[in-house]
């Protein structure tokens, strides 16, 4: 089974839900795909054994081939191209953005002249490893890069089927965390009972629904802020998973890339209870309800 986790907003307390649920049950294999901030490493200390590029194709074009007939521009749905047609005055020429290329192929595969090839340009990198028996992998994506789920595809392929997946997705609900979440067998959005956080849920939902994932939620700080989120829940038919109270300790000790249950042993059976709930609700007819 694969398990995202995701929010809505930042700050909600979307890692740690996710690495002290891989640390909860065996045969765990955790990927951080929030590779603009991958930080699950910091609680998991993974000896990582192997790096790899992680790259975008982007085009190299002929200039003795092209005729700046402007195709490319045109196909080019990120303005990566601009092309100067050929006059009396001036033989033509075309600009290529590497930075708002999203390496998408169009370009190569529409020119009438053969004139564009490809190279790869890398973005970030990917690590693998291992943090005790948890099969380990993250992706980061290199400073001033935009350009995530090309990164988040890559770690992706590292998925190993014979274990349960924990996907640490980024948060919000553009490109890169529907990269992430997409193809997951269930997403445990987190949020936190403030209004931003409810505000930001409802987009997550939004998002979940459409992408046709099963999900539910975990309430962070449950004990701060109002009821609106759990009447939101309720209304909808959203499973509330698991609610995390307040504490100072538990701040502090996150602040220091402890886990929850290195320091609260008590509350691994409450992650091994949230993990039983995934499973349960898989299997029920929750999707039913929560589609509608
Ligand atoms: S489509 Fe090909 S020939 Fe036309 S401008 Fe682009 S690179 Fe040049
Ligand atoms: S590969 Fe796609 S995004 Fe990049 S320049 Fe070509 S058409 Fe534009």
């Amino acid at each position: 089974m694969i398990i995202s986790v995701a929010s809505g907003k930042g700050g909600t307390g979307k890692t740690t839900i996710a690495v002290n649920l891989a640390l909860s049950i065996s045969n765990v294999q955790l990927l951080d795909c929030d590779v603009e901030e991958p930080n699950a490493a910091l609680f998991l200390n993974p000896v990582i054994a192997g790096k790899k590029s992680a790259f975008i194709p982007i085009p190299v074009i002929d200039k003795e081939k092209c005729v700046y007939c402007g195709k490319c521009r045109e196909v080019c749905e990120y303005n990566a191209i601009a092309v100067l047609p050929q006059s009396e005055q001036s033989k033509g020429n075309i600009l290529f953005f590497s930075n708002l290329c999203h390496g998408c192929g169009a370009c190569q595969y529409l020119c009438p002249e053969n004139a564009v090839t490809e190279r790869n340009r890398e973005i970030g990198i990917i690590e693998l490893g291992n943090a005790g028996d948890i099969q380990f992998v993250h992706g980061k994506l290199n400073i001033g890069e935009a350009m995530a789920p090309p990164v988040i595809r890559q770690v992706k392929q590292y998925i190993n089927p014979t274990r349960t997946v924990i996907i640490d997705a980024p948060p919000g609900t553009s490109c890169p965390v529907i990269t992430a979440v997409r193809g997951t067998d269930y997403c445990v959005l987190v949020t936190e009972p403030t209004p931003f956080g409810l505000n930001d849920l409802k987009l997550a939902v939004e998002a979940m629904r459409k992408l046709k994932i099963l999900f539910g939620v975990v309430i962070n700080r449950c004990d701060l802020g109002d009821d609106k989120t759990e009447k939101y829940c309720r209304d909808e038919n959203i499973s509330i998973l698991m609610r995390i109270p307040f504490s100072e300790e538990i701040a502090r000790s996150y602040s220091k890339g402890e886990p929850i249950i290195k320091l609260f042993p008590e509350y691994k059976d409450r992650f091994i209870q949230l993990f039983k709930n995934i499973t349960e609700e898989r299997g029920t007819g929750w999707k039913e309800k929560q589609m509608c």
